[in-house]
């Protein structure tokens, strides 16, 4: 443990400063924290570079090298002024994976590829960018911000090169503090993912008319305020109907023209939805198009600005996963990921899996980021005893 402790403060102190840890993607920190995270990796006697879009791999060839490989690790990379905790320490917990594996001597029949990744948090080329580029998943060209590249030094060329094999991905493992409160508030030690929830974008634009604010009566007005009041507190109602971890949330209100003595002419909602079940935000979009048709003085128009579709986890590790949790007498629950992870970016047809570890307070993206040491260890135990369970199963 206090070699992880160690590893956990070194890298993640990288960049830390009064308002918290900056490792943004590209940025030099971040470089500097891939370097040295390179070096632990090499004189642990592993295969390991940095590629083309900064993502650090280490690999530990297998018994059988025709098998696929099962690959380790999560981001290196954090928010604006983040914490400690987030993506570092899923990065260390692999790292001390293959430590102990080293230390035991232990050869695994698969291939193992541990990887931190860069631009998990893309705050300026969209999410997950790293794990997108090796697994070749999702529409990069469309949902990345790819004008983007030419500032931190990239082209569609260095992508393509980044690639991986795609019949050498063999499964995926990944361990993250949970950024919400559900284990911390009932007392669990792991949480065993079944799956990131979908996120919809809409922009909800209402038209009205706008008049004098003193002189044009209550009920000749064509107040887009006025619709857009309404619909908001419809569908806060709405969300009622729908249980964890369904949510929603809108984020930015624009107003035009926005005086005092103005009636609005226009008014705009920028809305989001998550949850696991597709079906529930479907049928939450239907509901609210089906009310705003009530308003006959305004027209509401609804604008599809992003689909991303939940991603389930692997039923099967999640089982090796409660097992492994029940030997060792180690209290879990099944939950669900509100926040995108590298995990999602795996090809759909390969077995990925996630642990996490508490957030204290459900606190993350924040220097106050905390994760119990303990909870640190139960879910290094969890995560490699999983590990070795997988490279027998899968
Ligand atoms: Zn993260």
């Amino acid at each position: 443990m206090k070699r992880l402790m160690s590893n956990l403060h070194e890298i993640g102190e990288i960049g830390k400063t009064e308002e918290g840890y900056n490792r943004i993607e590209f940025s030099r920190e971040y470089f500097r924290a891939a370097e040295t995270f390179l070096d632990k990796l090499k004189k642990l006697g592993l295969k390991a570079w940095i590629d083309e879009v900064g993502n650090v791999i280490g690999e530990k060839a297998g018994r059988y090298p025709e098998l696929p490989y099962i690959i380790i690790g999560s981001h290196l990379d954090t928010v604006k002024n983040g914490g400690l905790y987030d993506g570092n320490l899923g990065v260390m917990c692999a790292l001390e994976c293959m430590e102990l594996l080293a230390e035991n001597e232990t050869v695994t029949d698969h291939t193992i590829r541990i990887a931190a990744f860069n631009a998990e948090e893309g705050l300026r080329l969209g999410g997950t960018f790293g794990s997108i580029a090796v697994f070749g998943t999702g529409n990069i060209e469309k949902e990345n911000n790819l004008e983007e590249l030419p500032e931190v030094g990239l082209t569609m060329e260095n992508i393509r090169n980044s690639k991986w094999e795609e019949n050498k991905i063999g499964a995926y493992l990944e361990l993250h503090i949970e950024q919400g409160d559900q284990l911390f508030k009932k007392g669990k030690t792991i949480g065993i993912v079944n799956g990131i929830v979908g996120i919809e974008r809409y922009r909800i634009k209402i038209n009205g008319e706008s008049n004098h604010g003193g002189t044009t009566s209550m009920e000749s007005r064509k107040d887009a305020v006025k619709t857009a009041g309404e619909l908001i507190t419809y569908m806060y109602s709405l969300c009622e109907k729908y249980p964890h971890p369904f949510v929603f949330t809108i984020g930015d209100i624009k107003i035009s023209p926005a005086c005092y003595n103005v009636i609005p002419e226009y008014a705009e909602l920028f809305v989001e939805i998550r949850d696991m079940k597709r079906e529930n935000i479907y049928s939450f979009i239907a509901d609210i198009k089906e009310f705003s048709k009530r308003y006959k003085d305004t027209e509401t128009e609804f604008i599809h600005v992003l689909e991303k579709y939940p991603y389930v986890l692997d039923e099967n590790i999640r089982n090796i996963i409660e097992k492994v949790c029940i030997k060792n007498n180690i209290s879990y629950m099944e939950l669900s990921s509100g926040a995108g992870h590298d995990a999602m970016c795996v090809p759909e047809d390969k077995p990925a899996v996630m642990i996490f570890v508490p957030s204290e307070n459900g606190i993350s993206h924040n220097k106050m980021e905390f994760t119990s040491e303990s909870d640190i260890e139960m879910g290094t135990l969890t995560m490699f005893e999983t590990l070795l369970e997988m490279d027998k199963q899968i």
